[in-house]
């Protein structure tokens, strides 16, 4: 076993903090000796601070303080029932939560393992009204009770492998997970489409991987299960689309055959999406505009995770921006990403696979940068670029709700599902309308040239290079965890 295998496996032993791992690796820990007693002994030694960090980066138990569930968290609060609150019980575990982390600064933790929902009730309110320092002793004893209890699972779990899955296969899986979820046929096939294409371009962090938010997406009742999106009357170049709360692919499905239509009629147009959740990548929207001969930008808003230049605290989304060009019989130039430094989506693989994140994508609660994608994940990420990207998030922000008619990232409403609200703004132009006829050949010409220059490769290539006929190779535990929810039942 090397270090990257030792992290992925121990890494969320103490939850979405892999620090522990890396540090009892670099210490030399002995390869199948038992890890519990030099975790802790590294937890216990790690100062106030880190062991402050280490209680934040927990998620409370209705997974509503914006840091994500691990599959393990998940599985174990559901063993415990947790997940089949009663509104009454819900309504009293929010607040007591809010009375407690107000009064620790961290969740309420505990090992819910062996006991039900009356028994953690119990103990949330009397735990509640507790000495401060107590509180901090009780709440680190519960986190190494959580860690031995998951490294007993481990020690009979086999190390994570992967394995390989038809496109076909993987887009009925996709589709009859979301549908277990009480999602329409529709609904479901236009979300398993996106999905899909995306893991078989190669974008693993928005594909498989978001099944199980795409899923709590529709059991939390946030997410429309069976929407209707409408298209609304309108001025003639917009095309103001109502999705119903649904997840966007469907919604895309009425939207965009409209948008094309009126940006080839008239030379552009505006999609206003709104009352709608993106779930993943960007690019399939501009890419199907492209195939149809016409240029497009798109954006989105999110939840609060970016620090704007300067500032400490997240108030931007990660406010993905994608933009399209067509070139007849060829590969569309079609780039794709987030404003933040780095998606989300990969700082939370990085957690999930106890890596540490990239330098200079983001901060932690205290607002130092860290690599540590826990950390990141319960502080805020960073801009790429400095104030240029910052003021990219605050272009999306201002597109997305100033100027369709949405929320701003800020006022999202927190839903717990990690599913994000949201308004989507896309432009859409045909160059053959506005600059004429020879327009797309001159640009074609400029591609090309711009293609044989050493070095330089054109945004869209790759994903189409890593697209191919055979099997797709995903991670086995993630496909294992889809195929229960397929089967209706819980994330492990
Ligand atoms: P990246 O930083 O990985 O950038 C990806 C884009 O840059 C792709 O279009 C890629 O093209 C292009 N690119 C990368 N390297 C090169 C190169 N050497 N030359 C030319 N082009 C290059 O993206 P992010 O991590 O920021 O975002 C990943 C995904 O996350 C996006 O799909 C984004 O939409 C999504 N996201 C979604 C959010 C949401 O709320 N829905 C929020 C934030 C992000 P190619 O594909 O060919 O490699």
């Amino acid at each position: 076993m090397n270090r990257t295998e030792f992290v992925s496996r121990y890494g969320n032993v103490y939850e979405h903090s892999p620090w522990v791992a890396e540090r009892a690796w670099d210490g030399g820990i002995v390869p199948g000796a038992d890890p519990a007693p030099v975790f802790r002994r590294i937890v216990e030694r790690a100062g106030q601070e880190a062991q402050l960090a280490l209680l934040r980066a927990h998620p409370d138990l209705a997974g509503r303080l914006g840091v994500a569930l691990t599959a393990e968290s998940a599985a174990e609060q559901a063993g415990a029932g947790l997940d089949r609150c009663t509104p009454e019980e819900f309504a009293e575990f929010t607040a007591l939560n809010g009375r407690y982390v107000e009064r620790f600064g961290f969740p309420f933790i505990i090992a819910v393992k062996g006991l039900d929902r009356a028994a953690i009730l119990a103990a949330f309110r009397s735990r509640v009204d507790g000495a401060p320092q107590a509180e901090f002793r009780t709440a680190l004893d519960q986190v190494h009770r959580i860690a031995g209890f998951r490294l007993a699972a481990l020690a009979e779990r086999p190390a994570p492998t992967s394995t390989a899955i038809s496109y076909p296969d993987l887009h009925a899986l996709v589709a009859r997970a979301v549908r277990a979820a009480g999602a329409s046929e529709e609904h479901a096939d236009a979300v398993a489409d996106l999905i899909a294409r995306t893991e078989r371009d190669g974008y693993r962090s928005h594909g498989l991987f978001r099944v199980p938010s795409t899923v709590a997406g529709l059991r939390s009742g946030f997410v429309n299960a069976a929407p209707r999106p409408r298209l609304l009357p309108s001025a003639p170049a917009v095309v103001d689309c109502d999705g119903d709360r649904g997840y966007a692919p469907l919604a895309y499905r009425v939207a965009l055959p409209a948008l094309a239509e009126r940006a080839a009629a008239m030379g552009a147009a505006v999609l206003a999406l709104h009352n709608v959740n993106h779930i993943a990548a960007m690019w399939p929207e501009v890419e199907w505009l492209a195939e149809r001969g016409l240029a497009a930008l798109a954006c989105t808003g999110n939840f609060p995770y970016l620090a704007p230049h300067g500032g400490r605290r997240p108030i931007f989304g990660t406010n993905p921006i994608a933009f399209s060009y067509p070139r007849p019989g060829g590969v569309p130039v079609v780039f794709d990403f987030a404003t933040a430094a780095t998606a989300r989506g990969e700082i939370m693989m990085a957690a999930r696979e106890g890596r540490p994140a990239p330098p200079g994508v983001g901060i932690g609660p205290d607002g130092e940068e860290t690599t540590d994608p826990d950390a990141i994940l319960a502080g805020a990420q960073l801009a790429f670029g400095g104030h240029k990207g910052s003021a990219l998030a605050l272009m999306v922000e201002l597109l997305c709700a100033g100027v369709v008619d949405d929320h701003f990232s800020i006022d999202a409403p927190s839903n717990g599902s990690y599913v994000p609200p949201g308004g989507i703004f896309i432009l859409a132009l045909s160059p053959e309308r506005i600059g004429g006829a020879r327009t797309v050949e001159r640009a074609e010409a400029f591609l090309r040239r711009l293609e044989t220059e050493p070095g330089v490769r054109l945004p869209g290539a790759r994903r189409h290079a890593a697209r191919g006929d055979g099997p797709l190779q995903v991670d086995a535990a993630l496909l294992a965890e889809v195929r229960a929810l397929a089967e209706g039942g819980q994330a492990r």
